[in-house]
């Protein structure tokens, strides 16, 4: 599978990891998508052809995630950065909302909440780097709050959540980038859930967000532009401007995969097994270790480390001559993270383990 084109492992948290089998689907229909010809990338937005792609693309995503008809589906650009700020333009009505701050994303989002309203930050785990999700349970949530925050699988940390926040009832709203179909959600616990597609489901580019219909707005501050107006993008099927085309269309092939292996049920059980090969030897291993609490462990992103800076690099250095790339740790962490998106093979992570046994037995 691997050997025709000289692929490695990629253990990159983003843009990250991609099913072969769709970049092959890709470059098969570069030249002439569909008999129309042309490729995706030359084709008009207004099509014909391309209206197909991005409804499909839609009604595999609602299958997929089993998504309510009160909910809109939109395809948007500017990345999670762009929602940071879209999230509290769209959604303040108050002008107070609560954050809970569990890592670097969550914290930017914060920060960006600010310009906009009262933001209030009711949890944190930055006490301890960030290595764990707070209890959620019964926190201070304003009376008045338009909505609670979270970051739901925290890239740099390797931290998820494994039970929602308790909101009191208020709007819960979730950038799930990093753990965006990798298992199934109740959608109706949400009233916006936000994700950039290069973690774990397309190129780079493209934001998928889920809005509850009612959290749609007219009478939006004046000085709000167009573009970041989620019920201009609702109203117009994500075809208001030219829209990141395709991208769309590579995260419609991620869901027509998804689908064909089982649907998100299926994916999480493989990506369960993926991380249980991970983490077992993690917690057996008396060279590495894991930086997370285990109850607060994610599926996606393993961030672990030897203790040691200069062991750290030349393992990542040592991984990389053997086909296993990407491995360090983001920058504000150090050590080491092996993100293992859906796309990631289970031979991927068997080879990755094995290499760190090897590795070990040669430091011991
Ligand atoms: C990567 C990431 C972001 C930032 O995404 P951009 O597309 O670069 O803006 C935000 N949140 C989470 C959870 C991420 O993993």
């Amino acid at each position: 599978m691997t050997q025709n084109y000289n692929r490695v492992y990629n253990f990159s948290a983003g843009p990250a990891v991609l099913p072969e089998e769709v970049l092959k689907q890709a470059a098969d229909e570069m030249m002439n998508y569909n008999n129309s010809g042309m490729s995706v990338m030359e084709m008009s937005h207004r099509s014909k052809t391309y209206d197909d792609i991005i409804k499909t693309a839609e009604k595999d995503l609602r299958e997929l995630m089993n998504i309510p008809d009160n909910y809109k589906v939109l395809f948007l650009q500017g990345g999670a950065h762009l929602q940071f700020s879209m999230v509290p333009i769209n959604l303040l009505k108050n002008g107070v909302a609560n954050y809970i701050v569990t890592g670097q994303w969550a914290k930017k989002a914060y920060v960006e909440a600010q310009k906009y309203g009262k933001i209030n930050k009711v949890a944190t785990s930055e006490d301890k780097t960030f290595s764990y999700i707070p209890d959620c349970s019964d926190l201070p949530i304003d009376e008045n709050a338009d909505y609670v925050y979270i970051c739901e699988n925290n890239t740099i940390y390797g931290t998820k959540f494994h039970t929602l926040p308790n909101t009191k009832g208020k709007i819960l709203v979730s950038d799930m980038s990093s753990c965006f179909l990798s298992e199934p959600v109740d959608v109706t616990k949400y009233g916006l859930i936000f994700a950039g597609v290069q973690k774990n489901v397309g190129p780079a580019g493209v934001q998928i967000v889920i809005i509850r219909e009612d959290l749609l707005r007219e009478d939006l501050p004046s000085w709000c532009p167009t573009m970041l107006n989620y019920k201009i993008h609702a109203d117009n099927g994500s075809l208001y401007n030219t829209p990141p085309a395709y991208g769309i269309y590579i995260c419609g092939l991620v869901f027509k995969w998804l689908k064909k292996l089982g649907g998100l049920e299926k994916m999480k059980e493989i990506n369960e097994k993926k991380a249980k090969i991970l983490y077992d030897f993690l917690d057996s291993s008396k060279l590495f270790k894991g930086t997370v609490e285990k109850s607060s462990r994610s599926l996606m992103n393993v961030p672990f480390i030897t203790g040691d800076e200069e062991t750290d690099k030349e393992f990542i250095k040592e991984a990389a001559q053997n086909g296993l790339l990407q491995l360090k740790g983001h920058r504000t962490v150090g050590g080491m993270r092996a993100s293992i998106y859906n796309a990631m093979p289970i031979e991927g992570v068997q080879k990755l383990v094995q290499f760190m046994k090897d590795f070990e037995a040669k430091k011991g």
